[in-house]
């Protein structure tokens, strides 16, 4: 099926690891130009010079990279992703505002500072950029975010406190953008995860210093959870749902939101 992708220019923040990269090999697999962003510039342009040339066998895709350091925390960076993207590949067509992590505290355990740090990540992580590319995306006739967030939006653990009144700020937000960007026929729409095998786990895993292998770990970690399907899932199941939102196929699509969490959601 064409995703009607091809050659369209998609911006990724935080693309150098799980499912930012996931998304853009699938978006580089479909023929896309990706520009991707994260603070570790070395790793992203060497993951992402790998996915460039595995595409190009594997599918005989041509699309394009370019790949530079950026902080989403910080508006000038964003600016300055935005410009130089523009400025090599002339336009912006779409934008996922992956980039982030989460913080495993309760609000007992959580100084003032990481509440002001954790808000800031999560909102003014994707409003950056979202806000910098606006002018952009308002000239393509195609344009797309994606927001990737946590079930946690809807469905709040006390171990993840502040994370997940964070992820509903977002969520909201994400709700209200779909008004504004709408009229200028942008589409912005969610995802949001459960527990996907990424390496926000596997740094977990190394701290739990445990002695059960990682598939025990994460095995006991789904039971406990609750998720259906009793596994993690894999980056590429999250990349698919976000690359259909954004493909123009899914052109009446505004304001909503997927779960990908293999059925931990509780909420109907
Ligand atoms: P990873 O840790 O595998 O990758 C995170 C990516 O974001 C890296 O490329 C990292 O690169 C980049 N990044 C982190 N902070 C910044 C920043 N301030 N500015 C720019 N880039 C940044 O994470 P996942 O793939 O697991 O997570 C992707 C998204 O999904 C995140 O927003 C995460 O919070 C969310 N999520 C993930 C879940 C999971 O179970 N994996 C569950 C719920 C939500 P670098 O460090 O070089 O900047």
């Amino acid at each position: 099926m064409d995703l009607g992708l091809r050659g369209r220019t998609v911006l990724v923040t935080g693309a150098s690891s799980g499912v930012g990269l996931a998304t853009a090999r699938m978006l580089l697999a479909e023929g896309a130009h990706v520009a991707a962003c994260a603070r570790d510039a070395d790793r992203l342009v060497g993951t992402l010079k790998e996915a460039q040339e595995r595409a190009q066998e594997q599918r005989g895709a041509t699309g394009r990279v370019h790949a530079v350091a950026g902080d989403v925390t910080s508006r000038a960076s964003m600016a300055s992703f935005v410009e130089s993207t523009v400025a090599e590949l002339g336009v912006v067509d779409a934008v996922v505002c992956n980039a982030g992590r989460s913080l495993m505290a309760t609000i007992e355990d959580t100084s003032d500072d990481q509440v002001r740090d954790e808000f800031e990540l999560k909102i003014f992580g994707a409003l950056n950029v979202i806000r910098a590319a606006q002018p952009h995306l308002a000239k393509s006739e195609v344009a797309s975010v994606v927001t990737l967030n946590a079930i946690l939006a809807r469905q709040p653990e006390p171990r993840l406190a502040v994370t997940s009144a964070a992820r509903a700020a977002l969520l909201n937000l994400t709700r209200t953008l779909s008004h504004s960007l709408g009229a200028e026929g942008i589409r912005i729409n969610s995802v949001l995860l459960g527990l996907i095998d990424t390496g926000q786990w596997t740094r977990r895993y190394e701290a739990a210093d445990t002695t059960q292998s990682y598939e025990e770990w994460t095995g006991e970690l789904a039971a406990d959870r609750g998720v259906v399907l009793g596994r993690l899932g894999t980056a590429d199941e999250v990349a698919w749902p976000i690359v259909s939102l954004l493909s123009p196929l899914s052109g009446y699509t505004t304001g909503a939101c997927i779960d990908v969490g293999g059925g931990v959601a509780r909420y109907v």
